[in-house]
């Protein structure tokens, strides 16, 4: 029986993952939970899975939650409840679903307690990627990916010497938006944004996925994971999320991971690894029905985000971390409608512009360029 302490839990992945932990019981039990502000999620939690441990965001949403609250699960609050949630003495795995770079501190802090980290914030090492890996390495701590992307890597390369890899292919959708020109990108709305073709996700990795920074992301994302050069990795866009990424090898040989697009699968996968178990719920794959599957270069010029990211994380200290503060700050004003769609890319550019970068950042120096980052795009928008 694998204890998970989950970070996240009301959001997609979060959801999918208690999904998982419902369909077997007698492998799994949630011993601790983290919630944003979503109360009434939180409760139905608590009473399905009776943890131990829940936190909440907010004091407010703590206050509401107490009062009418069984007693059963402990409940807490704030920045210092998600750290006792990722550190919740029986949990075996943490998965960190959370959204954003608030989740570093919090794998960080699991690490340390050497719990196995079953990953699925993608900032965690968009920001730092050193500190994590390093600290992973330390404590002797396996990095399981839950992006399906790397997971997949992950998968393929099971059995391999790391040495021969010649190149990682992270295959891409191409968002909601693949199939519109430059010109038709000036007038998207939110709505026709937030319609992803294949995936079922939160909405802010959906708009990631219409301007291509998830990948982007992803890319930044692999090269700590896997420790790979970016000039190895390599973007393929494949509209059908069937291949969900490749790895080359120094032989020629190319192996993939495919399988119909369900976060539960790597989910499921990070959970029971180095086993694999049943998935009663799956849509298997049948290839004959799909019949044709499509590949196309990803271009750089119609995703500057994509291109903004290489830079970003070749350049490497600080600029990653303006990257991702930039772009959380530009996608939240894009999903509340003050800036357009292209506009995002626009914000994130000057931002990385105007940075002078700082080589192998301290946690403080990390978290001081995040905030002062933040800070200069709300202050331009209020403008
Ligand atoms: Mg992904």
């Amino acid at each position: 029986m694998k204890k998970i302490s989950l970070l996240g839990a009301t959001g997609s992945i979060g959801q999918q993952t208690l999904d998982i932990i419902k369909s077997n019981p007698d492998q799994f039990k949630l011993v601790a939970f983290s919630i944003g502000d979503n109360i009434d999620l939180g409760k139905q939690i608590m009473k399905e899975f009776s943890p131990s441990l829940m936190s909440v965001k907010s004091k407010e949403a703590y206050d509401r939650l107490v009062s009418d609250s069984s007693g059963q699960t402990k409940i807490i609050f704030g920045e210092e409840g998600l750290i006792e949630v990722s550190t919740f003495h029986s949990a075996d795995v943490v998965v960190n679903a959370v959204v954003g770079s608030v989740g570093l501190i919090p794998t960080l802090k699991a690490i340390e307690a050497r719990k196995q980290i079953a990953l699925a914030n993608k900032e965690t090492l968009v920001t730092a990627g050193h500190l994590v890996m390093e600290a992973a390495k330390k404590s002797g701590v396996d990095i399981l990916p839950v992006d399906s992307e790397h997971s997949a890597i992950f998968q393929c390369l099971q059995g391999e010497n790391r040495k021969n890899i010649e190149k990682l292919i992270l295959t891409a959708s191409g968002g909601s938006f693949r199939d519109r020109t430059r010109a038709e990108l000036e007038t998207v709305t939110v709505k026709d944004a937030l319609n992803h073709p294949n995936w079922s996700m939160g909405a802010k990795i959906t708009i990631d996925s219409a301007t291509m920074m998830n990948k982007g992301l992803e890319v930044i994302e692999a090269h700590w994971l896997f420790q790979i050069p970016y000039e190895n990795i390599e973007v393929l866009l494949h509209k059908e999320s069937i291949i969900h990424s490749m790895v080359e090898f120094n032989d020629s040989s190319v192996i993939a991971q495919l399988g119909t697009p369900d976060m539960r699968v790597p989910i499921q996968y990070a959970l029971t690894y180095p086993e694999r178990i049943h998935f009663a719920n799956a849509n298997r794959l049948n290839l004959w029905e799909i019949g044709k599957l499509h590949f196309q270069k990803a271009d750089f010029g119609r995703y500057r985000c994509l291109n903004l990211a290489y830079e970003a994380g070749k350049i490497g200290g600080t600029l990653p971390t303006v990257l991702n503060a930039a772009n959380e700050e530009a996608v939240a004003a894009f999903l509340s409608g003050k800036i357009s769609f292209l506009k995002i890319e626009d914000l994130i550019e000057d931002a990385l512009n105007k940075h002078e970068v700082i080589m192998n950042p301290t946690l403080e120096e990390i978290r001081t360029v995040d905030l002062e980052t933040r800070h200069t795009i709300q202050k331009k928008l209020a403008k």
